[in-house]
């Protein structure tokens, strides 16, 4: 038998966006449902310190602060339900969605938490010294290479962003690019090229990720020039890929606006999508700020704005029809 749950506010994802949008959204009265998808807590379960989500003086671990705010939002009300959806149809109120095992989700209003995920080179050694030295997000673990030598691969804006950013904590930083020439806007390159602590390295991939011996992490990257293909090391502590992200959203594609990239399109400023009663909150919008805290911001706005529609909904549906 088919298991059917209906509720007047369906969440998916239960990273920063989707958990804070299932607080404000239980404490108004909307008995929210999260489907937490195949990475309950989101990404912040793939890291272990977070120094920058306020509110704590001491450094965190990730998992932690996800597990603090699931408890959160449960303790106010909000149910998770561990499953994640496959199949859509927002033709029509109440949304109704599908999990991958066939369980049917209706939502008078949906919330869209479910993230993205940075692109890899998908090099073993890469995959080896994550959380060592390599990593994808120089907001977020920048703080840890003070003073060291550093290396960002990648040439649009993120990657541009990441190599000056990571200035604020080392004096010595490289870009390192495929072809040569930047694919970022010209205002950033400009910046680029003018700050005296980074230097470029043009036409270069990464062979190899490079470990020191023991549990010294990345030590150096080796590198092919794209070109001649010969090979040269580079003695740095931090690696940071910055070639961009895969928003979660192809569950999306035909329903809902994307942009060129896949991320879902709301108007300026808000969490609205092309459907009303639909809003998207997070990192499935937000190629620019990416980080938990924003997320959570987003999250709020969501939860606000939908209790904001219900209510208009409820209101236009009591309202007698006059001839
Ligand atoms: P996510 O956290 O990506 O959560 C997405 C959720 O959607 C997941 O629960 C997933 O299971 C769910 N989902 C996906 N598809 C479906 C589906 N079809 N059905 C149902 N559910 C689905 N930010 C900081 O502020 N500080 C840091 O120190 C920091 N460190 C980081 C370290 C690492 C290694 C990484 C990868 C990121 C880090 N970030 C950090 C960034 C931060 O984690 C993200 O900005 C934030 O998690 C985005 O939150 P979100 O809720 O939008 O999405
Ligand atoms: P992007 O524009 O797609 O750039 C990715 C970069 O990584 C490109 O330079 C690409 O090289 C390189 N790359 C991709 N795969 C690679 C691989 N396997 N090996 C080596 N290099 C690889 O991604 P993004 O910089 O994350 O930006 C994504 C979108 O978000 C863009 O629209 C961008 O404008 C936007 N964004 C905006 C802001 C802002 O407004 N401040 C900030 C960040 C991002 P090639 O150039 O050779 O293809």
């Amino acid at each position: 038998m088919t298991t059917t749950h209906s509720t007047r506010m369906l969440i998916l994802g239960s990273g920063p966006a989707g958990l804070s949008a299932a607080i404000y959204g239980a404490r108004a009265g909307m008995a929210p449902i999260v489907v937490q998808g195949i990475q309950p807590g989101g990404q912040l379960m793939t890291t272990t310190d977070v120094e920058n989500y306020p509110g704590f003086k001491d450094v965190i671990q990730g998992p932690w602060l996800m597990e603090q705010m699931q408890a959160q939002a449960e303790h106010v009300g909000a149910r998770m339900i561990w499953d994640t959806i496959a199949e859509v149809d927002l033709s029509q109120r109440p949304f109704r969605l599908i999990g991958d095992g066939g369980t049917i989700y209706y939502g008078d209003v949906l919330v869209i938490a479910t993230g993205a995920q940075a692109k890899w080179l998908g090099i073993e050694s890469e995959t080896r010294l994550r959380g060592q030295g390599v990593s994808a997000c120089a907001t977020c673990d920048g703080f840890f290479f003070r003073g060291k030598k550093v290396a960002v691969i990648g040439g649009g804006n993120t990657a541009v962003e990441e190599a000056l950013y990571m200035t604020n904590h080392s004096q010595d930083v490289t870009l390192i690019h495929r072809r040569d020439s930047l694919r970022a806007e010209k205002i950033l390159q400009e910046r680029l090229f003018a700050h005296k602590n980074i230097k470029i390295l043009w036409n270069k991939e990464i062979a190899e990720f490079v470990a020191g011996t023991g549990n010294e992490g990345l030590i150096g990257l080796d590198l092919r020039d794209t070109r001649s293909g010969e090979i040269s090391r580079l003695d740095v502590d931090g690696g940071f890929v910055a070639i961009g992200h895969h928003p979660a959203t192809e569950l999306f594609r035909g329903h809902l606006d994307l942009d060129a990239e896949g991320y879902i399109r709301v108007s300026p400023g808000t969490v609205q999508t092309s459907i009303p009663g639909v809003f998207a909150c997070g990192d499935v919008t937000d190629k620019v700020y990416r980080q938990a805290i924003t997320a959570a911001g987003m999250g709020c706005m969501a939860a606000l704005d939908a209790e904001r529609f219900l209510a208009e909904a409820d209101f236009e549906a009591k309202v007698p029809v006059h001839a």
